[in-house]
């Protein structure tokens, strides 16, 4: 059986020299004689993957020194609870609503303070990001909380809030895909399953002076401060999926780091853009100026005409093009790890079917 093109928004494809590599030392990791699934947290062998691990991130992502990075169990998700338990300290807080996941992260963080939702696009069903200059911003809110890149909508923000609150990003489905300035946010989080490693998983990048600040009814396990203090390792981390993410920092590093791939993101995107916009039968959805690098959606207008598109697609292993369940349409999720060659073969299988149905 050969690999698909797999165009899941997550879990979505891991590069193949990740696979590759993690394969090869399933059943012996270097001379240790056992996989590294199998290894013990605090062993020797175990904490030098662990630390290169982050020291990759580190450089890959050129994060200061007074930030820590945090590798925490939940996915996303659970940081929806832990961004107001660890940073409510006046109960009050600023949330961007751009996407599904933007609002699940609000609705989260009310069962613990006043959420101000500084600006909305939900009204229209998320085609575009809200605008960050006409947004109304509460100049005590203890953080503003924004998602950066919408994965189900396909739009993403290219500029960050002017705000002097620390900026909250959930990257789930940009990090690592272009350049971000770190300095600009006082906290990145991330899911791994897009563009790290498996899921269950989650980096945060957390700006050491927003530390100590936790709500005394905060699960120890959701503590940065407390996970800061045992370097991830309060309880049994995901000793796998972390040693994966390594290999995949490793793969970003061998191809020359955030801005190589970036360039490779932007040509992918374009691909398709540049497809869509002077198709006959497939429509883009997100508006023009804020399209994602990531997550290309688009319909033909036609229900049947989706659902067919869809099925012949994955006869040719073009696989998990079907759009979330709550918009419908097709997205192709184009994230790292999805080779160019992946897209032309998806652009050009666009073409015959348009040619056939238009
Ligand atoms: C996928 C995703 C999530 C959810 O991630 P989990 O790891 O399933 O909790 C949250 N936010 C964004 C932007 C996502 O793309």
């Amino acid at each position: 059986m050969e690999r698909v093109y797999n165009f899941s928004p997550g879990p979505s494809m891991l590069a193949q020299p990740v696979l590759e590599k993690a394969q090869k030392d399933l059943m012996c990791y270097g001379t240790t004689g056992m996989s590294v699934m199998e290894m013990s947290h605090r062993s020797k062998m175990y904490t030098d993957i662990f630390d290169k691990t982050v020291a990759d991130l580190r450089e890959l992502m050129n994060i200061p020194e007074d930030y820590d990075v945090l590798f925490l169990q939940g996915g996303a998700t659970e940081q929806f609870s832990a961004i107001p338990l660890n940073l409510m300290v006046n109960g009050k807080a600023d949330y961007v609503d751009s996407g599904n996941f933007a609002h699940l992260a609000a609705e989260e963080a009310k069962r613990y303070g006043a959420v101000n939702i500084a600006a909305s696009s939900r009204a229209d069903n998320y085609t575009y990001v809200p605008d960050l200059a006409a947004a109304n911003f509460d100049p005590e809110a203890d953080y503003v909380h924004i998602t950066q890149n919408n994965t189900i909508y396909g739009t993403r923000y290219t500029e960050l809030p002017d705000v002097k609150a620390p900026i909250v990003c959930d990257a789930s489905s940009m990090i690592l895909s272009e350049p971000m300035d770190v300095t600009r946010y006082g906290v990145i989080y991330a899911g791994a399953q897009k563009n790290i490693g498996p899921s269950g998983l989650c980096v945060a990048v957390v700006r050491k002076d927003l530390l100590g600040k936790a709500n005394k009814l905060c699960p120890k396990l959701m503590n940065w401060t407390v996970q800061s203090e045992k370097g991830s390792m309060y309880n049994t981390p995901n000793t796998w999926g972390i040693y994966l993410a390594g290999l995949t920092f490793d793969w970003l590093k061998s191809i020359g780091g955030i801005d190589a791939i970036h360039k490779v993101n932007v040509e992918k995107a374009q691909l398709l853009y540049d497809f869509l916009d002077e198709s006959k039968l497939f429509k883009a959805t997100a508006q023009k100026k804020y399209r994602s690098l990531m997550n290309v959606t688009f319909v033909t207008g036609d229900e049947a005409k989706d659902a067919a598109f869809v099925k012949a697609a994955a006869a040719e292993g073009l696989v998990n093009l079907k759009g979330h369940r709550t918009v419908g349409g097709m997205r192709a999720s184009i994230y790292n790890a999805m080779p160019v060659d992946g897209v032309k073969k998806l652009v050009a299988f666009m073409k015959d079917f348009e040619a056939k149905n238009a």
